[in-house]
C-alpha cells in the first residue's frame, strides 16, 4: 500500500517514475474510503482535484522537489482557494447543512490560499482535504468538533488527542503522507503523541500564519504531523521563512534542515526539566522518556538535570492569555463580517446575538467570556497584565536552560490517549493536558514530539470483570530546542529514530 510509505521513500519512487503521483493519491483516497468511517478525521474531501493536479504533475513528470506529488491533508483551519474551510464549528457552515454531508456546498469557501498551502502547491505537493479540529482549535481532545469526534487509530473508545486530531489520526492510518497542524499549546505535540506520529511546532514566527484561522495569534504555530524526523524536516524546509504577508515571521534564512540530520548527537547537552515530571502522571510516561535519555546517554549525549521554576504557573497564565486573544479573534464571526446568517431581526444587537449562540459551541462561547472579563477595565492590570509578566518570567526560565544545554527532553502529555468522554464535563481537566506543551507556547521556542514507548491501557472501570483488557497506547516525549533551534531538536529526534524503531509500530486498522 503506497499510502503506508513516507515522504523520503515515495520521493524516490516518483522520481525513479516506480511510482506515479496519480496512484499514490489514489491509494490515499482509498485509504481514506476504507478506515475514516471508523475515524472520522478527513471531512472536507477534495479527491476529484486532487486527482487533476497529481495528473498534471505526472504529466510534467518534474519530481525534484521531495514534496513534488506528495498527497496531504490540512487541518480545516487553512484557508485553501475553492476548499471548504470551517474551523469544524457551525459558526462556518449553514445552519440548514446536514452534518453527514461533507460536500461543503453550504460551508465557508475561501477565495485564496494561505501562505502555506499556497507554497505546498507551488512545489506540486497534492491537497487530499481537510481533517477535524476542535471547535476554532480549541481542545485538547477534538470533541469539540461539529462533525463529531475523531477516534483514535488504535483504541476507536480513546480520542486521538487535540486540536489537530484528524491530521495525527490521518497520518498514523496511512490516509495520506503527511499533514498539516496548528499549535497554540500542543495542538500539534499532544495528538502526534496520542497517535504515535511525529509532530513539530516552530519557533513562533517561522512559519507564516496568513490564511490560517486564528486563535491566540501571539501563539498560533503552523506545522506538519509526519511519519518520521526525516519528513517533518523535509516539510518545515518547504513551508519556512519570512512572508510578506504576516508581518510575524522572522526573517532567519531557512537553513535545509534535512542537512542537519547529518550531524550526530556526540557530545549534545540534553536537559530533563525536573518541573516535568510530577506527581498524577502515568508512571508509564515517565519511564519511558527515562528510558530515551538512556538512549540519548548510549548515543554520547550528555542528560543534565535542569529547572524552569515558573512551569507551575503556566496553565494559569495560559488560560487567561489565550481566551483574552479568543475573545477578540472571534468577534469577527458575527454574521455580517464572516459567519452564518439566520433570518433577520429587529435589532443589530439581537442579529448579533442569534448569530453567535447559535454559531459558536460551548468551549468557545467559555473562552470568550473569560477573555472579555481578563480584558475589561477594572480586571485588566489584575489578570491579563499580571498573566503578561508571568509569561515573560516563563519565558526567561527556558532561556536560562539554554545557557547550559543544547535542547530539552519531557514527556508530551501526562498520560497516554484517554477514553472519549473523560474530561467533556470537566474544562479544568482538559486544560491540564497542555500542562507540558503549553508553556513552550508561551516562551515562543521549538518542539518536536516523538513516539518513544507504549502504554498498557488500565481497563476501564466500567468494564464488566474478564472482559478483554484494552491494548497499547503510543507514549510521546518532545525534545525542546532554543528560539530559531529547530535543527538541533530535529538533529536528537533523527538520532532517536534511528536508535529506536517505535515509530514504525502502526495499529491494526485491517489491510
Ligand atoms: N489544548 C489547548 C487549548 O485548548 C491547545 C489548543 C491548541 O494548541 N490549538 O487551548
Amino acid at each position: 500500500m503506497s499510502s503506508s510509505l513516507t515522504i523520503a521513500q515515495a520521493h524516490e519512487r516518483l522520481k525513479s517514475k516506480s511510482l506515479s503521483a496519480v496512484e499514490l493519491a489514489q491509494a490515499c483516497i482509498e485509504r481514506i474510503e476504507s478506515v475514516d468511517k471508523t475515524l472520522n478525521a478527513v471531512m472536507h474531501r477534495n479527491f476529484d482535484r486532487a486527482l487533476e493536479e497529481a495528473k498534471k504533475t505526472d504529466k510534467q513528470g518534474k519530481f525534484d522537489h521531495p514534496l513534488a506529488g506528495i498527497p496531504y491533508l490540512a487541518k480545516d483551519v487553512f484557508c485553501e482557494e475553492g476548499v471548504p474551510t470551517t474551523a469544524c464549528s457551525n459558526m462556518l457552515r449553514n445552519p440548514a447543512a446536514d452534518p453527514s454531508d461533507r460536500g461543503g456546498a453550504r460551508d465557508f469557501v475561501p477565495p485564496f490560499d494561505s501562505t502555506t498551502t499556497k507554497r505546498l502547491k507551488a512545489q506540486s505537493a497534492v491537497s487530499l482535504g481537510k481533517t477535524n479540529t476542535d471547535e476554532f482549535t480549541m481542545g485538547a481532545s477534538t470533541e469539540t468538533s461539529c462533525f463529531g469526534v475523531t477516534r483514535n487509530p488504535w483504541d476507536s473508545s480513546r480520542v486521538a488527542g487535540g486540536s489537530s486530531g484528524g491530521s495525527a489520526a490521518a497520518v498514523r492510518a496511512d490516509e495520506c503522507l503527511f499533514a498539516l497542524g496548528t499549535d497554540t499549546g500542543g495542538s500539534i505535540r499532544q495528538p502526534a503523541s496520542f497517535c504515535g506520529c511525529v509532530g513539530l511546532k516552530v519557533t513562533y514566527g517561522r512559519t507564516s500564519r496568513y490564511g490560517v484561522l486564528s486563535m491566540a495569534s501571539s501563539l498560533d504555530s503552523i506545522g506538519a504531523l509526519t511519519k518520521t524526523v526525516e519528513d517533518a524536516a523535509i516539510v518545515l524546509g518547504s513551508i519556512a521563512g519570512r512572508d510578506p504577508l504576516d508581518a510575524t515571521t522572522g526573517d532567519e534564512p531557512v537553513p535545509d534542515y534535512t542537512q542537519a540530520l547529518k550531524k550526530d548527537v556526540k557530545g549534545l547537552k540534553i536537559g530533563l526539566p525536573k518541573e516535568y515530571f510530577i506527581k498524577g502522571m502515568d508512571p508509564q510516561v515517565e519511564s519511558a522518556v527515562r528510558e530515551a535519555a538512556k538512549v540519548f546517554t548510549s548515543l554520547g549525549a550528555k542528560i543534565v538535570d535542569v529547572s524552569l521554576p515558573h512551569s507551575p504557573y503556566a496553565i494559569a497564565t495560559y488560560y487567561v492569555l489565550v481566551p483574552s486573544e479568543v475573545s477578540s479573534n472571534m468577534a469577527r464571526y458575527d454574521g455580517v463580517r464572516f459567519g452564518h446568517t439566520v433570518p433577520e431581526r429587529d435589532s443589530l444587537i439581537e442579529y448579533y446575538e442569534r448569530v453567535r449562540s447559535s454559531g459558536f459551541g460551548d468551549e468557545v462561547k467559555r473562552r470568550i467570556m473569560i477573555g472579555t472579563y481578563a480584558l475589561s477595565a477594572g480586571y485588566y492590570d489584575a489578570y491579563y497584565r499580571q498573566a503578561q509578566r508571568v509569561r515573560t518570567l516563563i519565558k526567561h526560565d527556558f532561556e536560562k536552560a539554554f545557557e547550559q544545554v543544547d535542547c530539552l527532553l519531557s514527556p508530551v502529555a501526562p498520560t497516554p490517549a484517554f477514553k472519549i468522554g473523560a474530561h467533556t464535563g470537566d474544562p479544568v481537566q482538559m486544560y491540564l493536558e497542555d500542562i507540558f506543551t503549553a508553556p513552550v507556547n508561551l516562551a515562543g521556542i521549538p518542539g518536536l514530539s516523538i513516539p518513544c514507548g507504549f502504554a498498557k491501557a488500565k481497563p476501564s472501570s466500567e468494564a464488566p470483570k474478564g472482559a478483554k483488557e484494552d491494548g497499547l497506547l503510543p507514549i510521546g516525549m518532545q525534545l525542546l530546542g532554543p528560539q530559531w533551534g529547530e535543527e538541533v531538536i530535529l538533529r536528537a529526534g533523527h538520532a532517536y529514530e534511528q536508535a529506536t524503531d517505535w515509530y514504525t509500530r502502526k495499529p491494526s486498522l485491517g489491510n
